[in-house]
């Protein structure tokens, strides 16, 4: 076991505060990473603030880990000393099941293991990125490509994969009509991922404050849901809607913006549930989905596309310190697009 400096909520809802966490001692399969970057999800804030239910604590949150590997174990083949590399939101699962043979580990029947604040399959409970080193399994560590710089990658590992993995799956390509909900972390990897595959992007965003980034991320169109002719006029002009909001959305209005035969799916987490009038499916064929993440496979594709594309997270890099404000601002659409910690300032 070794003790490693990290940041964690000691308890629901409190700020978070500098700590010690215990990492593992190096198994025949882990991999000893030293964290350069860890990008600040919003799901890192619903979880330790109890949205999703209760949690143990102290909790250190953190699911966007990209670094360096300090040291393997006697049987890892994957990873050698000093590779660029990185974690997401998956460490691991039973990797016999149905979903894991498919690399769908997110789904797997015996249950995935997150990053942080989940039962491992050893017993213990796993602590997140927000700290100066992690221990995680080969096979859930990713090779990060040469072209991507290790702080703006940080955010592909959850914010990255939540959005590819849905436009991937919905077979999003030339000509299809995408709008994403919310320019967010989420949001403004979507915007980049739908563009590069070549769909036609619209941006609906509470309000016009952010048009110029979005247009610049490679949106066609941008629309302020605050304003009530965006639904009048972009009434059933949509394939797919990608809706990235961490709070209730009204469906009804969203719904209305598909086209016959349309999708809309939900990977924003809100703690409240969503009302649906099934009258606003049977209207138009129309669907409603979600989506979780996406496998290691998926991850690493989704890696190599970024490199190919020239796509990376928009970010603004902060030192430990900061997290708690930068807490509050994403909790107030203030963040464009995603907070990334600098490791290196744990210890401070
Ligand atoms: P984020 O950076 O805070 O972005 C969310 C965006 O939603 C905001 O920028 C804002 O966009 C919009 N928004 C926020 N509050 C709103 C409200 N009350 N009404 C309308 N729009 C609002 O968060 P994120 O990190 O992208 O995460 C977004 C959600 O996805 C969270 O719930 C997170 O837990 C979830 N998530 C899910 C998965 C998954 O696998 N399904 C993975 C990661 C995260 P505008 O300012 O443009 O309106
Ligand atoms: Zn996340």
């Amino acid at each position: 076991m070794s003790i490693v400096t990290a940041y964690a909520a000691p308890r629901e809802a409190a700020p978070l505060e500098k700590t010690v966490i215990d990492r593992r001692e190096l198994g025949p399969h882990d991999v000893l990473i030293d964290i350069a970057f860890a990008g600040i999800c919003h799901s890192d804030i619903h979880t330790v603030r109890g949205d999703w239910g209760p949690q143990q604590y102290p909790l250190a949150p953190g699911h966007e880990i990209t670094g360096t590997v300090a040291a393997v174990g006697s049987e890892v083949t994957r990873h050698v000393v000093g590779d660029r590399v990185g974690v997401g939101c998956l460490v691991n699962s039973c990797g016999e099941c149905r979903e894991c043979v498919r690399g769908q580990e997110q789904f797997c029947r015996q249950g995935a293991v997150g990053t942080y604040g989940a039962v491992d399959r050893d017993g213990s409970i796993t602590q997140g990125g927000y700290s100066e080193q992690v221990v995680v399994t080969e096979a859930f560590v990713l090779r990060i490509p040469d072209a991507l710089p290790l702080d703006a990658a940080a955010p592909l590992l959850c914010a990255g994969i939540t959005t590819y993995s849905p436009l991937r799956h919905w077979r999003v390509g030339p000509g299809t009509r995408v709008a994403v909900v919310g320019l967010g972390g989420l949001g403004h990897m979507g915007v980049q991922i739908a563009h590069a595959l070549g769909a036609e992007v619209t941006v609906l965003s509470q309000t016009l404050s952010k048009k110029d980034d979005g247009l610049r991320l490679g949106a066609d169109q941008y629309r302020a849901t605050s304003d009530p002719t965006t639904f009048r006029e972009l009434r059933s002009s949509f394939d797919v809607i990608l809706n990235t909001v961490s709070a209730a959305v009204d469906l009804r209005s969203y719904l209305g913006l598909l086209d016959v035969d349309g999708t809309m799916v939900c990977v924003g987490a809100p703690a409240e549930p969503l009302a649906l009038t099934v009258g606003s499916l049977i209207g138009g064929r129309r669907s409603i989905a979600g989506s979780n993440i996406g496998g290691i496979r998926e991850t690493q594709e989704m890696l190599d596309f970024c490199a190919e594309n020239g796509i990376v997270a928009e970010i603004e890099v902060i030192r430990a310190a900061e997290i708690n404000t930068a807490y509050e601002r994403v909790l107030a659409s203030d963040v464009r697009y995603r907070f990334v910690i600098d490791a290196s300032t744990f210890a401070e």
